[in-house]
């Protein structure tokens, strides 16, 4: 069967994870002696944790603690911020353990983290539209009790006197998004309503929205299960109306069988996968061939 494949534009790290990976080498072979600890998976995706284990560079993430809890577990040396940004806590924290720090929060997340601030300062509540346990969203709803963490309609406040000031995680569905602003503004008019999804997040989703007359039949999502921008990218997939949505991490996770009923496939990935990755999905499934390349580590960064 005549099996047409689209690699959907944009791919590869987005400019916040390219930063975040160059600093993390940088301060590695500026400091050939000095224990380095990233505070958290530095971007969202195992691979590129475990290359930067080659640069022996330590990660230490457990979901089930927060950043602050984490740095406990840090003695000495240098400690890196992950691309997603901390809680002024969590800096306060590591200067007062004489820790070095190295931050390597995404701008983006840094400009959302300010702006939020701001209006804090001001007395303003703050709804802030993310995921509870996501590093992006815990640096803001963790810095003060004025931020109210909203995941989905149900949870916006029935009853908020004052300013309220509306803003969100960088890596949210547009569409979903767009609803739930529409939620807060119907009970709050006055509510200041400021979208912070970045650029990045924003193109790779359109781009699946405009495979709309081009009959893809197979939406193939490279991406780490834990990267909130890959699940994203599937589920404007499925709003799409794509008869077939999968997140892949590698091409091991590929359903040959699946795959090869489609006539019609896109491949998209997300801002912290490695082309490397997708390109090796790519030529499998562009092949009759049985079963994927192995993944050589050292091409991943
Ligand atoms: S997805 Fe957006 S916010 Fe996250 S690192 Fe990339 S550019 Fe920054």
């Amino acid at each position: 069967m005549e099996r047409k494949i689209t690699r959907v534009q944009p791919q590869g790290y987005c400019g916040g994870v390219l930063q975040a990976i160059a600093l993390a080498k940088k301060c590695r072979q500026e400091n050939p002696d000095t224990p380095i600890t990233i505070l958290g998976n530095l971007v969202h995706n195992t691979y590129v944790k475990k290359a930067l284990a080659h640069y022996h560079l330590t990660t230490i993430e457990d979901s089930s603690r927060s950043r602050l809890q984490l740095l406990d577990d840090i003695k000495d040396g240098i400690v890196i911020f992950t691309a997603h940004g901390v809680s002024p806590q969590v800096y306060d924290k590591a200067r007062e353990k004489g820790l070095q720090i190295v931050d390597a929060t995404c701008p983006f997340v840094s400009q959302t983290q300010k702006i939020v601030q701001d209006h804090l300062t001001q007395n303003a509540w703050v709804f802030y539209v993310g995921k509870k346990g996501h590093p992006e969203a815990e640096a803001i709803y963790s810095s003060s009790d004025h931020v109210i963490l909203i995941e989905s309609t149900q949870d916006i406040p029935s009853h908020i006197e004052g300013e309220i000031f509306v803003t969100n995680q960088t890596t949210m569905s547009i569409l979903e998004l767009q609803s739930i602003f529409q939620t807060i503004k119907d009970q709050y008019p006055h509510a200041l309503i400021h979208d912070e999804i970045c650029n990045a997040t924003r193109v790779r989703q359109q781009a699946i929205l405009d495979l709309k007359d081009q009959n893809v039949d197979g939406l193939i999502v490279v991406g780490d299960p834990s990267s909130n921008n890959t699940q994203k990218l599937a589920a404007i997939g499925k709003e799409a109306k794509i008869p077939y949505v999968v997140c892949v991490a590698d091409a091991t996770e590929i359903d040959l069988d699946q795959i090869r009923t489609c006539h019609h496939i896109a491949i998209t990935s997300g801002a912290s996968t490695p082309t490397y990755l997708t390109d090796q999905i790519c030529r499998l499934v562009s092949s009759d061939a049985a079963k994927p390349e192995p993944v050589d580590i050292d091409c991943i960064l």
